[in-house]
């Protein structure tokens, strides 16, 4: 079938999670695709045997897609450019794509255009982004759609393409999308059914250029949206964002909070969660959704996040009864707060997906006493305000990492009496001895908290594997 991609010359930069399938699909429509790809290594190299036997060309490693100027420039006939979302907007291959007036697109924006393609239902979208509990809300939100009897999915940044959503055989009623930043940035057209953006701290900063540009980049989740622009009571620059966006004629503004809940909020009423926005007469009643125990695990910001997520159901439509059972249905990823086991009544808790400040501070603030393991790569970030702030509920602290020296100094500056293991090394068998050393610092009823507020990959793979050396030590404490 003729598509408007057909004899259409499209190169699509970078190969990898988002470009392999985009170049496919494109192909598939009868786009001439050019893929270029900076490196040339053994993953590569196969990724473009792979497209080259379909027919499509592949440039590796030519400098096309490099970062300096030197080679650089548009594949000859350009019209479009599909990149991967991480690539840097200053790449001197997209200054060309500007000075030539080529549109630029992330496969985000290329999913969203082929929405309903091929005569398949185009499934609204309900979207989610933030600086820190995306994936926990968008995999709430599709558990509630779930529990609704809705035909979904958590698809987007959650690592699940949303090309292969929108052109894959199952249909969808509504889909539950994560969005990052960058896929924000490259998505011009995108337009929400409703959207989120849970909280702002500087994240990312090196790629966007300034604060200024990231939040811009995250307030475009809610360009044009239809029904609900929901935004964090508690975070003022999110609702700036709202009131900066240009949206469809009747959409509203919906507030979450911890608190109790104003007209148009959801918010928390002793100990349930309850809806002042989408009910009839939001001045006078209020619809309770479900209890706070039915969040889990129930921390305060993961409260905030179901909140979140049962907003942006709400506004789809949702019942209430489907939120609650939604949310008791929910389990989250692994590392994310998983409470690992108890040991001589201390609890032990994993967080290690709090790579950076912001997402520490909102473990920090769920528990009390805590001896917090912490450190790590700390990608330039500051600890004083994370310190200040959690230094009343800290029992001790065990330090481990490449950057733990800035928690150290942090820790002496604010919370002087707090007693502080520095563990000198960075090899991972730390972790048990971090795990001993923090066994002896707790008493009955603390909790020990990996919450490092760094990257893992100074002494981890990754921070899946932080935590699993986590638990694992946690383990060889109670055997
Ligand atoms: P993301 O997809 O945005 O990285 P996740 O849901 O994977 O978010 O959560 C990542 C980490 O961020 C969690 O381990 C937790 O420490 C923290 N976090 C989750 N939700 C919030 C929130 N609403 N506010 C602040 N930090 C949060």
């Amino acid at each position: 079938m003729p598509s408007e991609f057909s004899g259409k010359h499209v190169t699509v930069a970078g190969l990898g999670v988002s470009g392999v399938p985009a170049a496919k699909v494109l192909h598939g429509l009868g786009a001439h695709v050019t893929v270029v790809n900076d490196g040339a290594d053994e993953r590569a190299r196969t990724q473009a045997a792979e497209l080259e036997a379909l027919g499509v060309t592949v440039r590796l490693g030519d400098g096309t897609a490099s970062d300096s100027g030197s080679a650089a420039g548009l594949p000859e006939g350009t019209e479009l450019i599909v990149t991967a979302p991480g690539w840097k907007p200053t790449k001197p291959l997209f200054t060309a794509a500007e000075q030539a007036g080529v549109p630029v697109w992330g496969d985000v924006e290329l999913a969203w255009r082929l929405r309903g393609h091929g005569g398949r239902k185009a499934a609204p979208w309900l979207a989610v982004t933030g600086t820190n509990g995306k994936t926990t809300t968008v995999q709430m939100l599709a558990s509630i759609l779930d529990a609704a009897g809705l035909r979904t999915a958590a698809v987007g940044n959650i690592g699940v393409s949303l090309l292969d959503a929108v052109t894959g055989d199952t249909e969808y009623d509504v889909l539950a999308v994560e969005l990052s930043s960058y896929q924000l940035h490259w998505a011009p057209s995108l337009r929400a059914h409703s959207a989120v953006v849970l909280n702002l701290a500087a994240d990312h900063l090196d790629w966007h250029g300034s604060m200024e540009a990231y939040a811009a980049d995250k307030g475009r989740v809610y360009e044009g949206n239809q029904v609900a622009c929901v935004y964090n009571v508690a975070d003022r620059a999110t609702e700036d964002l709202v009131r900066a966006a240009d949206v469809e004629e009747g959409c509203r503004a919906v507030g979450f909070t911890l608190g109790t809940p104003g007209p148009s909020q959801l918010g928390v009423v002793e100990g349930l969660l309850v809806d002042r926005a989408f009910v009839e007469d939001r001045h006078k009643n209020a619809q309770e959704l479900a209890e706070v125990s039915d969040v889990n695990p129930p921390a305060p910001h993961n409260i905030a996040n179901a909140l979140a997520a049962a907003a942006l159901a709400r506004a789809y439509g949702v019942p209430a009864a489907a939120v609650r059972d939604g949310l008791r249905a929910f389990t989250p990823d692994a590392h994310r707060i998983a409470h690992v086991a108890d040991v001589d009544g201390v609890a032990y808790v994993d967080d290690s997906k709090a790579t950076n400040t912001h997402a520490a501070e909102a473990s920090l603030a769920a528990y009390e006493p805590i001896v917090w393991i912490a450190g790590g790569l700390a990608k330039g970030a500051t600890f004083d305000e994370l310190v200040a702030g959690a230094a009343k509920r800290l029992r001790g602290a065990v330090l481990i990492g490449a950057d733990r020296a800035l928690i150290r100094e942090a820790l002496a500056r604010h919370a002087p009496e707090v007693p502080v293991v520095d563990l000198d090394r960075t090899d991972t068998g730390a972790m048990p001895q971090a795990v001993r050393e923090a066994r002896r610092l707790a008493e009955p009823g603390d909790t020990v908290l990996l919450a490092p507020a760094c990257a893992s990959m100074d002494m981890f793979t990754n921070y899946n594997k932080r935590g699993d050396a986590f638990a694992e030590a946690v383990r060889e404490l109670g055997a």
